[in-house]
């Protein structure tokens, strides 16, 4: 029999397949992990056996080994799909179904179970207290190690020193006499950071969440479309037990922001540490390896995961939930540029489950399928413990600006704010940090500093005081004077969140602050460290980027004030009013989440813009049908895709020709095939350079089917045979972000 094996090396093409013969002594099926002799590599290169048949048309050699892990035949198939839809290599497709760090060329280098060394007996116990009680064995010492370990059994050795007065030499002595002997034990690497003692149980479900879980079968696609705090997570809870009863497994994926310790409790004190797994990129590479194991040996059936936790060795898969699915963290932004949601869907369909989606402001594609009968619709309207919905206010900044007000804060939003302070509640305040940075500018001849390897404008970072890059990480000092005019008239622009702290400061000289952002969030746990600060200690006022919003619940918050609405609506990006509905509802979904009703400040330049104003009344309908109407006529998702190639290169002239040539390829093509697509000219991208690479882009709207994705594989595979030296083209359907 011949397998045919993917090899994960550096050849520039995008799949190919090579065949070995399967030696009749060892066992391989589809997924094994084999090593095979390859090219002229003195040592045997790993790859994943993707098909097995008869025969090979080539004169082949043989599979020098195989490994005890392999990948289940579903995700072969899954990885086979992913790497046709989104053109990419499969090898690529395939290494996000093996285990965390077991991918390295370096076999000695990759992550292992990890294990101690516990001292036990290697006699019977009979037998070692005849040689104590024969005075066989004489030293105090020993005796008490042996002792020790016949009373307390396997120990370590720390607790032996800890326990007895002997020392490790004592140990080595009983050894090297035959008393004792060490055993190996694996120990997982647990990523619970505390232990939850409390314990829930199933809360009795209001009518609607009733009807909602009874409408849920076992196989099927659901959008529960809930507003916040309507109960959605005490449905999956109870979806999850069902699959428990059935002694199935469920996947629930959860923004990679959101999957904070408060998130993972709810489900500890409903199911217990022993049944749950959790994957996501905060954990260290021990302890996502250790999370894999417990799932692949069927002891945790419930995974709680980020993006790429859809790919875990689930067993007995039968439910899979995407929480807060409209969630822009659900699409990778690397090759394999992935879509979370349609991988799920993709792994319902094949293995016949039930894919939940879940969110307060759906997705515009998922509703969409929903009104349509591709999705079943299910809707929450109420709160479930009954605490109101918060009153949103517009303030209009232009007519601030009028009145006289330059600061951040508005007239009304400084009222509310010292109401909030004067009755001891709490406030958060919201200021989005795309475009919204601070920056240096020459005021006599308008020099912007901007990075010397990625064109974009460097932002000020006060406590550090220097110029920083937010795409490659390059920093600098700031400038006094201007390096064209010489000018000394240098003015810090804009308002980030460290600025906004000082005006608070000013503003409320006694009001306690915190801040969270992607400087003050940087250690592993500090992001939910500074949330159970801003909660347990009372602490005034939260100021933060995009990381406040998501599914946080604090009871003595109500009061929360957008700084700025308008922060994605001039990025030019197509679903920039749905992005900000989005956003700013759920802002609105931190107030008022106790028994205190809360209040929404909304501050922005367009007061007139349907995204603003439909999120005033907090009507995801409304906003939906003038949305979808604006979307039918300008041939955007759904009726669309948007089809973005991405080419980047060292050298400007090499980038302009790998463009040009790419275009005449696709013109010509779909001229002469009649394609009915649109075909736009290549043009440097918004960002033209990020880290020293000059970027170019061209942009295809059309319907994204088997023709269409026939056509950008060839296109990529004429890129490939230009042999350029360091130009790259990335294909990306439906991307989120078209900077
Ligand atoms: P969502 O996930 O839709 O935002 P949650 O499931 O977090 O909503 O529920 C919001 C709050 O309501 C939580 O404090 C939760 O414990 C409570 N809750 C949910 N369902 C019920 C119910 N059936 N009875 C009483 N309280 C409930
Ligand atoms: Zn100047
Ligand atoms: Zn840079």
């Amino acid at each position: 029999m011949v397998a045919e094996i993917i090899i994960d090396s550096k050849v520039k093409t995008l799949n190919r397949i090579f065949d070995y013969e399967i030696p009749s002594d060892l066992e391989i099926n589809i997924g094994s992990r084999v090593f095979v002799p390859f090219g002229n590599k003195k040592t045997p290169e790993e790859g994943i056996v993707i098909g097995i048949k008869e025969k090979s048309e080539y004169k082949v050699k043989k599979i020098v080994s195989v490994e005890e892990e392999k990948i289940d035949k579903t995700y072969i198939e899954l990885a086979k799909w992913m790497s046709k839809r989104y053109i990419c290599n499969l090898a690529d497709s395939l290494r996000l179904m093996l285990p965390p760090g077991t991918t390295k060329k370096d076999v000695s280098k990759r992550v292992k179970t990890k294990t101690i060394n516990l001292i036990t007996l290697s006699k019977d116990e009979e037998e070692i207290l005849d040689d104590i009680e024969s005075k066989k064995i004489k030293s105090e010492k020993q005796k008490d190690v042996l002792e020790f370990i016949i009373n307390n059994g396997t120990s370590s050795i720390d607790d032996i020193e800890l326990f007895t007065d002997a020392s490790k030499a004592v140990v080595s002595t009983l050894i090297k006499n035959g008393y004792l002997e060490y055993q190996e034990k694996t120990v997982e690497r647990n990523p619970f950071i505390h232990k939850v003692d409390k314990k829930t149980s199933d809360l009795k479900l209001t009518d609607e969440q009733k009807e909602t879980l009874e409408s849920i079968k076992e196989s099927g696609k659901y959008l529960i479309y809930g507003i916040t705090g309507s109960g959605k997570t005490e449905i999956y809870m109870q979806l999850i037990e069902r699959m428990l009863k059935e002694n199935k497994s469920s996947i629930m994926l959860v923004p990679e922001i959101s999957l904070t310790p408060q998130t993972v409790d709810r489900f500890l004190e409903r199911f217990g540490e022993e049944k749950i797994a959790v994957l996501h990129s905060k954990l260290s590479i021990g302890e996502r390896y250790d999370q894999w194991n417990k799932i692949k040996e069927n002891k945790a059936k419930i995974i709680i995961g980020a993006r790429s936790a859809i790919f875990a060795p689930a067993k007995d898969l039968g439910l899979i939930i995407i929480d807060e699915e409209h969630d822009e963290s659900y699409q990778s932004e690397m090759s394999p540029r992935y879509d979370a949601k349609e991988v799920a869907e993709f792994l319902a369909n094949k293995l016949n489950i039930s894919l939940v989606l879940g969110s307060a402001t759906p997705d515009l594609k998922s509703y969409y399928n929903s009104l349509n009968g591709n999705i079943k619709l299910l809707k929450l309207t109420k709160r479930a413990n009954n605490s109101t919905l918060p009153k949103v206010y517009i303030v209009d900044l232009r007519q601030e600006l009028a009145n006289g007000n330059k600061s951040m804060l508005s007239k009304k939003l400084q009222e509310e704010i010292t109401k909030n302070l004067e009755t001891n509640k709490q406030t958060i305040l919201f200021l989005n940090r795309r475009g919204f940075s601070t920056f240096v500018m020459c005021r006599d001849c308008g020099y912007t500093v901007k990075c010397k390897r990625c064109n974009i404008t460097m932002t000020y970072h006060k406590n550090e005081n220097k110029l920083k890059c937010h795409y490659c990480g390059f920093e600098q000092k700031v400038v006094t004077e201007c390096p064209e005019c010489h000018s000394k008239n240098i003015k810090y622009f804009g308002a980030g969140t460290q600025k906004l702290e000082d005006e608070v400061h000013n503003l409320f000289k006694d009001a306690t602050t915190i801040r969270m952002d992607v400087d003050t969030v940087s250690k592993k746990n500090s992001h939910e460290e500074i949330l159970n600060k801003f909660r347990n200690e009372n602490i005034d006022i939260l100021i933060g980027t995009q990381m406040v919003v998501k599914g946080h619940h604090f009871p003595n918050v109500t009061l929360v004030g957008v700084i700025s609405a308008d922060m994605n609506l001039n990025l030019g990006d197509y679903n920039a009013n749905e992005k900000t509905f989005q956003t700013l509802t759920q802002v609105a979904g931190r107030a008022g989440r106790g028994e205190y009703e809360g209040r929404v400040i909304i501050q922005t330049y367009n007061p007139d813009n349907y995204a603003i104003e439909y999120s005033k009344i907090q009507d995801y309908d409304k906003f939906y049908n003038a949305e979808i109407e604006l979307r039918k006529q300008l041939k955007y998702p759904p009726f669309c895709d948007i089809i973005l190639i991405d080419m980047s290169a060292k050298n400007m002239n090499e980038l302009e020709l790998v463009a040009k040539k790419l275009h005449t390829y696709l013109k010509n093509r779909v001229i002469n095939e009649k394609f009915g697509l649109l075909l736009y000219s290549p043009v440097p991208s918004p960002i033209d350079r990020i880290k020293d690479r000059y970027r170019w882009r061209m942009i295809i709207k059309c319907k994204y089917d088997e023709r269409v994705n026939n056509l950008l594989t060839d296109s990529l595979e004429e890129f490939l045979k230009m042999k350029t030296k360091t130009a790259r083209v990335n294909i990306e359907i439906n991307p989120n972000n078209m900077l």
